[in-house]
């Protein structure tokens, strides 16, 4: 299977400047998974798709996943012509992405994502997948931005409802757990793992729940 044939365009109208572009999506039926790392990236025979997630308007600069690409109130609109169209150096991302791409389209929505003010747990999201980016060019950078997932995420933890997003609390944190760590903060990885293991609806996920004592005894080991 050739990388042509994993790709399919997609026809996207900007609800920034009405511009219509074209972006690649990937054929998730037709990826084979070869691994996947214990807080979630999953890697994939010949490309991955997080490279391609977000939309970028070659027109105005708008960048989002694809669930933003609808109808903006006229303060955000507002936000994103002064903040980032009247800066836009024109450019497409609509061809073959490379992982470095993946990294740009991503800052690029994150830094619109703090400009818009999205939930934190949307910001840290953002951050995950620039994270995982970097990981698979094995670059140093993966840290400073699985800390800015930490902090997101506990964030969102604490203070925001998940009612509405992909994220329910006992993968929360379970993830925050993970990243804690993995950015060597034992102690705080053990009690995420703990607040997890201790959640009665944890029976009802089998698989996190044998992640998360997987995960947990081999943080205990090496503390
Ligand atoms: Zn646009």
């Amino acid at each position: 299977m050739t990388k042509i044939n994993l790709l399919y365009h997609k026809e996207i109208t900007c609800p920034v400047c009405n511009n219509e572009f074209s972006s690649k999506k990937v054929r998730f039926s037709k990826l084979r998974l070869i691994k996947r790392d214990e807080d979630f990236l999953s890697y994939y025979e010949d490309i991955n798709p997080l490279v391609y997630n977000i939309f970028v308007c070659p027109n105005c600069g708008y960048s989002a996943t694809e669930d933003k690409y609808k109808e903006l109130s006229q303060e955000d609109r507002k936000i994103i012509l002064d903040k980032i169209s009247a800066k836009w150096n024109k450019r497409s991302y609509g061809d073959i992405r490379d992982i470095e791409d993946g990294i740009e389209s991503h800052k690029l929505a994150l830094y619109i994502g703090e400009l818009l003010k999205y939930k934190k747990i949307e910001l840290g999201s953002l951050c995950l997948n620039i994270a995982w980016l970097y990981r698979m060019k094995k670059d140093k950078e993966e840290y400073r931005f699985l800390e800015l997932t930490k902090e997101l995420y506990e964030d969102a933890y604490y203070n925001e409802s998940l009612i509405g997003t992909n994220m329910d609390q006992l993968r929360l944190s379970y993830l925050i757990g993970e990243i804690n760590r993995r950015l060597g903060n034992k102690d705080k990885a053990v009690k995420w793992f703990n607040t997890v293991i201790s959640n009665p609806d944890l029976q009802f996920n089998k698989a996190l729940e044998t992640m998360a004592r997987e995960q947990w005894r081999l943080t205990r080991e090496s503390l």
